[in-house]
């Protein structure tokens, strides 16, 4: 604890598995006395970096670069990379835990880790971008492999940053290999892997509401976000029948009482993947629409929410909010967006709550998935794709089941942690004390 007090999403992280896995291995002779736990939470190696970049007036930045190579015990580090200002060890430390646990879930062989800067790429041009990419491979490159540790994108590194670092990799290393996810199609991506933590999400949530022999036809859904998670979360919310009622960005939400179907979709995704501006343009095209500056949209009654911003965006008042407006399921597309008291007041009132670790498992699935392709060299369909993140996604759904029910009541963070601690303390006591 001492040595961690000065992070404190590291600590909210690390608590939230604590208390559901110390019982465990208190229950298990083979983990106790082993000082699992505590071997799982300090990272193998924690590298940070300068960035040193130059703008466009011919200014010079300075960035710092983080990978953090939390734990290799099942395969190699495996987890996004995050460009956002916030960025610090904190966070990437709490980030680079959860994905131990999660990638464990997906039952593929990736250890877990993160990495990012502190960089804002909002309002940068593309040239600035590609020149910051490129900066940061060139140090990042060192710790890099396919066989080593396979990064991939998260907030702020989507498809055109993964380009970038792709490219300046393969210069430096003269090798064309699997060495990041989330690539284009025509260099070595995989079919659906831009979907898949959105879609993967309203599996893992359709898959709670068929326990209590429901679905999402005809449920009012609320999404915060609008960015990768938030836009395909909200794609496979409307192929199952349902209405979206929000997206948002860190300067509001916009609440459509008419629902976002299709076509306003690809309005959202034009604004935010090509024209890169605020989610409140949206309003400007559908004047019958509402934009609330500066405010989250948990307060809009809703049947299911669906957070898929960012840690922390619904806090425990937000939680009464949804309850109080009968709300029956929360599915986190983001990491670590529900606080304690959030998660809390779910679990009191018995509705269905999955942790991101569970339900946003579908991204790094499919990452796993674009891994295999490129060992083959040969890429699936998309039908092929979509039936194994199917697949994969109520496969981790029924573990958490397994290990998560209590009286009649699936506690899923509870079987989301001691799902994905077993797999990984069982080969770290194979592997002995390295
Ligand atoms: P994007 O960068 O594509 O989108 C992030 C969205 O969240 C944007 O709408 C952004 O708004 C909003 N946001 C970010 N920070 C804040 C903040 N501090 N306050 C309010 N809104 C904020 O990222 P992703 O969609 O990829 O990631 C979203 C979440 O999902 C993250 O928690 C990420 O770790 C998690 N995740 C992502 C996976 C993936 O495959 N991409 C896999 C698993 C989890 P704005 O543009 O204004 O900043």
């Amino acid at each position: 604890k001492a040595r961690n007090s000065h992070e404190p999403e590291f600590m909210q992280a690390v608590q939230e598995v604590a208390e559901t896995v110390l019982p465990y291995i208190a229950q298990h002779d083979i983990y106790s006395g082993k000082n699992i736990l505590l071997r799982m939470v300090e990272p193998e190696r924690a590298i940070t970096f300068r960035v040193s970049w130059v703008d466009d007036e011919g200014e010079i930045h300075v960035n710092r670069g983080y990978r953090i190579q939390m734990n290799s015990a099942i395969g190699p580090y495996k987890g996004g990379l995050r460009f956002h200002p916030s960025v610090n060890m904190s966070i990437l430390k709490f980030l680079a835990f959860e994905q131990v646990f999660k990638n464990s879930l997906t039952t593929l062989p990736m250890g877990g880790g993160k990495g990012g800067s502190d960089f804002d790429p909002k309002g940068k041009s593309d040239a600035e971008i590609m020149r910051f990419c490129h900066s940061f491979m060139t140090e990042l490159c060192r710790h890099i492999g396919p066989n080593t540790d396979v990064p991939a994108g998260d907030i702020g590194v989507g498809a055109r940053e993964v380009g970038y670092l792709f490219g300046m990799y393969k210069k430096i290393r003269n090798e064309f290999t699997g060495v990041l996810t989330g690539k284009g199609l025509s260099w070595g991506g995989s079919l659906i892997r831009p979907e898949a933590t959105g879609y993967g999400t309203v599996y893992f949530a359709q898959s709670m509401l068929e326990t209590k022999g429901d679905s999402f036809k005809g449920k009012k859904v609320v999404i915060s976000g609008s960015g990768n998670v938030a836009q395909y979360a909200a794609e496979k919310v409307l192929h199952l029948g349902g209405t979206v009622l929000t997206l948002s960005d860190s300067s509001g939400f916009i609440y459509d009482k008419d629902g976002i179907d299709e076509d306003k979709l690809a309005h959202v995704m034009y604004l935010k993947n090509e024209k890169r501006v605020r989610i409140s343009e949206y309003v400007e095209k559908y004047p019958d629409a509402a934009f609330h500056p500066g405010k989250k949209p948990w307060g809009v009654a809703c049947d299911v929410a669906l957070p898929c911003a960012t840690q922390n965006e619904l806090d425990g008042e937000d939680a009464k909010a949804l309850l109080a407006n009968g709300c029956i399921a929360v599915a986190e597309g983001a990491n670590m967006p529900s606080t304690p008291e959030a998660i809390h007041a779910f679990h009191e009132h018995k509705i269905l709550f999955a942790p991101g670790k569970a339900s946003n498992a579908g991204g790094v699935a499919t990452s796993g998935l674009e891994m295999s392709q490129n060992s083959l060299r040969i890429s699936w369909t998309r039908d092929e794709v979509d039936e194994r993140l199917k697949g994969i996604m109520k496969n981790i759904h029924d573990m958490c089941v397994s290990y998560g029910e209590e009286n009649g009541y699936v506690n899923y963070v509870k079987g989301a942690n001691i799902g994905g601690f077993v797999k990984v303390a069982d080969a770290m006591l194979a592997q002995g004390v390295v």
